[in-house]
């Protein structure tokens, strides 16, 4: 098959990805993205749809930097792609609420602020420590044994459903050119140029951008770079919809623009199957049942499992191959909340040759792995 050459190659076409591509869009034509098939295991289809904030950044205060930048970068990502789209992608940011169900967690949550705050350039944001008639202000029907929470106004959340599809339909009208079942099996740095073996045939790029979720992990160092990202399982119950009762998300549990009410998110590290697990999603739905009484009524129509992207450290992977200049990795796992950094702020900066200053503490060399060269 014939070499296709563009200027431009991301690999991977999930919100990571896709957030890029749409950053990049006015490469046009000279942007390509080559994704798997629909079969491919994607965070991007089974994640909860928060853009979250509170209580990030612990042991890398740059990061809640980071994060509290894409939340405020969202509205203008969100209006720009229903200006070209016509997709509503529901964000709202009316704040978020983490409950507590005992006043032991509480008190730890509120060390765990203590904590986090005082790191030396941490960049504060409002935090309000709730106790169980705080909390009942913004909830109604707050089951007894919720002894309070934390409360940050810059908390919020999306469909994230929409989120993808506007970002590839976006992508796609700007005429940037999207390539599925075009798994790249190898990448081979070609002097000034890169040689992606896809299913598809061969295809050549002056500057690649690794994207690829956990297929990151295996094609980073190809390119001198290191992705050494796992696995991390979680499931979410999906409820019947029912009237509007929740004017905001928390941290587990949300309803959707359309009524939906979700309930989530589990954390397993190291699994790398997508099973459900009847004993976690109990455990769920109890929780959320004592939280808020009236869901008990409420019938489970979906249930799912997906794997989330997880660095050794939880921090985000960003970085320029220095064996390969033109080789960019971007990998994360709030890809939801972090879509408006990497649209508005990364993707300049990789078509200006390098990775954001903001993006610096992110490489890889912080991990004991050594890139290939
Ligand atoms: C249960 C759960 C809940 C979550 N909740 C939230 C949340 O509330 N808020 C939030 O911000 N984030 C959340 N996340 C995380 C978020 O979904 C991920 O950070 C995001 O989807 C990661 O996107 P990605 O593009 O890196 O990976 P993926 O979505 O996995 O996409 C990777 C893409 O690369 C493709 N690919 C892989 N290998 C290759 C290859 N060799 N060649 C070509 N293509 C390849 C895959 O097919 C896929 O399309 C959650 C995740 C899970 C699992």
């Amino acid at each position: 098959m014939n070499a296709r050459h563009c200027e431009l190659a991301i690999v991977g076409g999930g919100l990571v990805g896709m957030a890029l591509a749409f950053g990049l869009r006015g490469l046009g034509s000279r942007l390509a993205v080559l994704d798997e098939d629909d079969r491919a295991r994607r965070a991007s289809r089974g994640n909860f749809g928060l853009v979250w904030v509170q209580g990030k950044g612990m042991g890398m205060p740059g990061y809640a930097s980071w994060t509290q930048r894409s939340a405020r970068e969202w509205p203008r990502l969100a209006a720009d792609l229903a200006q070209e789209t016509g997709i509503d992608v529901a964000l709202r940011q009316p704040g978020g609420l983490h409950l507590c169900m005992s006043r032991d967690e509480l008190d730890r949550r509120v060390a765990l602020f203590d904590r986090l705050f005082a790191q030396p350039g941490f960049e504060r944001y409002d935090l309000d420590v709730l106790d169980h008639a705080g909390v009942a202000r913004r909830v109604a029907g707050l089951g007894p044994d919720v002894a309070g929470g934390t409360y940050a106004p810059c908390d919020g959340d999306c469909n994230p459903l929409a989120l993808f599809r506007a970002l590839h339909q976006a992508v796609g009208r700007a005429g940037c050119r999207y390539r599925p079942d075009s798994a790249v099996e190898s990448l081979e740095p070609r002097g000034t140029a890169f040689r992606l073996r896809t299913r598809q045939g061969i295809v050549t790029a002056s500057r690649v951008v690794l994207a690829a979720g956990l297929g990151n992990a295996r094609l980073a160092p190809m390119v001198g770079l290191a992705a050494p990202v796992t696995p991390n399982k979680g499931q979410i119950l999906v409820l019947e919809r029912v009237p509007k009762f929740l004017s905001l998300p928390i941290e587990t549990l949300r309803q959707t623009d359309d009524g939906t009410v979700l309930i989530g998110d589990s954390q397993q590290a190291g699994g790398s199957d997508r099973w459900l697990d009847p004993a976690i999603m109990a455990a769920m739905a109890a929780r959320a049942v004592a939280a808020l009484p009236q869901l008990a009524g409420a019938r489970v129509v979906r249930a799912w499992a997906a794997l989330r992207v997880m660095s050794p450290d939880s921090f985000p992977i960003y970085d320029a191959s220095r064996a390969h200049p033109g080789a960019f990795v971007a990998t994360c796992h709030s890809g939801v909340t972090l879509a408006a950094v990497h649209a508005h702020v990364l993707a300049p900066a990789i078509a200006a040759g390098r990775v954001a200053d903001e993006c610096r503490p992110y490489s890889a060399d912080r991990f004991d792995v050594r890139a290939a060269a």
